[in-house]
């Protein structure tokens, strides 16, 4: 399960984002789970890297209705309930 404010990380293509809305989908990027950032242990190095909360791009699911934002972007494929996360424009 995601938790707002969690964040999570590719480890295929190091893509980093940020759960900003809960949904009960599964956060996939490169076709595979996204990893739990936060935890103590291998990833403590980077993980502290997260200092500036620059603002990211926000997507989000159509189906579960999660959105995150995208701190470190790659060509990664972002993907939730078995489907392409959408680009959130910030339109008015
Ligand atoms: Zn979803
Ligand atoms: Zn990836």
């Amino acid at each position: 399960m995601s938790k707002n404010g969690q964040a999570y990380f590719c480890e295929i293509c190091r893509q980093k984002i940020v759960v900003t809305e809960e949904g009960f989908g599964v956060l996939v990027c490169c076709g595979q789970e996204m990893k739990l950032v936060g935890v103590k242990g291998m990833m403590a190095t980077w993980t502290t890297a997260y200092t500036k909360p620059k603002d990211g791009v926000p997507f989000v699911c159509n189906i579960c209705k999660q959105k995150i934002k995208v701190i470190v972007e790659t060509t990664g494929i972002l993907e939730c309930c078995g489907q392409r996360m959408q680009c959130e424009e910030i339109t008015k």
